[in-house]
């Protein structure tokens, strides 16, 4: 069988084609700025065929840019199939199904319907989404779609989880609650996690550590999320590369009023220009973080620090909710190469019964258990792979 994957921005599409059952992938790459110039990259994972990198293709609309990838895919020379009817389904990230999704569905006009009715939840995201959704069935009508949503994993979180302090009825009118997002990659690897340890999903109590440019973590209790640090939007939890993560609400009014800021420019501020960004004013980047702190940047240091001790604190916070954890997992960007922040997120917690070992630590994106052996709980390093979930999700429900 064969899925190909797709997750869908504003300008930009990122595709996949991929075996769900061995994990092979056939081809990826990416359309970025759809709608203005048009570039494409495709990079077939078979031998002998050639990489195309950011070539331009006019793309107006995403159904060209789906096109684009259709033509690469069976190309006489550069292609990886001989024709479309080998693609028995489509795969759709879609970053928000409300609680109308607690797990991935067939697309169908009912499911579009209300994946159109998560926009105001998601006012960026879901109509990117579904403009790549409508342009599949454009260009490849017949073929079974899926949506697979960021916050459906999260839909088992109890409403003490998930309930903000606020007056009952902007939860119930307006469906302001906590959602939690990375659903896709918390499911991964925690199910990975359970594998590893070779023990059932039921039984295991995991925190995974989704640590990237977006970071949140995430309480697994018997294979169901039971709390998670993002919100009601990706803004909350944990300091980002750009975002805040949580901070107290009566600081908008005062900087605000301070500055005549419009909320428009106090999210711009929130969402983009803060987090490890903002503190050290040097980068989002983990990386270039670590290099300005070795070279005595003490803001850089700070912001590291601070995000460090983010997730140690999330950590000890969804031990004690779930009452134990047997393993912990670091995942994504900085969570699968940072052996640094690894090591200095995990060190003080030996009282909960974490003990890592620093040499077999010194490793990147690969599945390995990083603490001791005599460590009552595991930690695990767990590469994500939000890809691979999605066509095992798809072809679940195409089969
Ligand atoms: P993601 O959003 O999962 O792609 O993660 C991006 C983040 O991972 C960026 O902040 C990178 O700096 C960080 N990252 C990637 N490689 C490394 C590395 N070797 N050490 C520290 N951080 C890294």
């Amino acid at each position: 069988m064969k899925v190909l994957v797709i997750n869908a921005g504003s300008s930009s599409l990122k595709y996949q084609l991929m075996d769900p059952d061995s994990g092979e992938v056939l081809a990826k790459g990416l359309c970025e700025r759809i709608g203005i110039d048009g570039k494409f990259t495709y990079k077939p994972q078979v031998e002998g065929k050639e990489t195309l990198k950011a070539v331009d293709v006019a793309m107006p609309t995403h159904s060209e840019a789906i096109q684009a990838v259709l033509n690469a895919l069976v190309d006489s020379k550069n292609g990886v199939i001989g024709s479309m009817k080998e693609i028995d389904a489509v795969g759709h990230r879609v970053v928000h199904g409300g609680e109308a999704f607690n797990q991935s569905v067939l697309i169908t006009d009912e499911v579009m319907k209300a994946i159109e009715d998560c926009i105001p939840l998601a006012p960026l995201h879901n109509p990117a989404n579904i403009t790549g959704i409508r342009a599949c069935e454009k260009v490849m009508p017949g073929v079974p779609m899926v949506g697979v949503f960021d916050t459906a994993f999260h839909q088992t979180m109890p409403a003490k989880a998930f309930t903000y302090a606020l007056p009952y009825e902007y939860y119930t009118n307006d469906k302001v609650r906590r959602y939690g997002f990375h659903g896709t990659s918390h499911k991964y690897v925690s199910g990975r996690a359970a594998a590893m340890l070779g023990r059932p999903a039921e039984e295991l109590k995991i925190i995974t550590c989704h640590l990237g440019n977006g970071s949140s973590v995430t309480a697994v209790d018997g294979g169901k999320s039971m709390d998670t640090s993002m919100g009601f939007t990706p803004l909350a939890g944990l300091p980002m590369g750009t975002r805040s993560g949580d901070l107290d609400a009566g600081i908008l009014q005062y900087l605000m009023n301070k500055y005549s800021l419009s909320i428009d420019d106090m999210l711009n501020i929130l969402n983009k220009k803060s987090g490890v960004q903002g503190v050290s004013g040097v980068s989002s980047d983990f990386r270039d973080l670590e290099e300005a702190a070795k070279a005595g940047n003490q803001q850089a240091a700070l912001a590291v620090e601070m995000f460090n001790y983010g997730v140690k604190k999330l950590i000890g916070a969804y031990a004690a909710a779930m009452g134990g954890v047997d393993a912990i997992v670091f995942t994504a960007g900085v969570g699968e190469n940072s052996v640094g922040q690894r090591l200095e997120i995990a060190s003080g917690l030996e009282f909960m019964g974490v003990k890592m070992d620093a040499e077999a630590n010194n490793v990147r994106g690969k599945e390995v258990v990083i603490s001791a052996p005599d460590s009552k709980v595991k930690v695990l390093l767990i590469p994500t792979d939000e890809e691979l979930m999605i066509a095992k999700d798809t072809a679940a429900l195409v089969k």
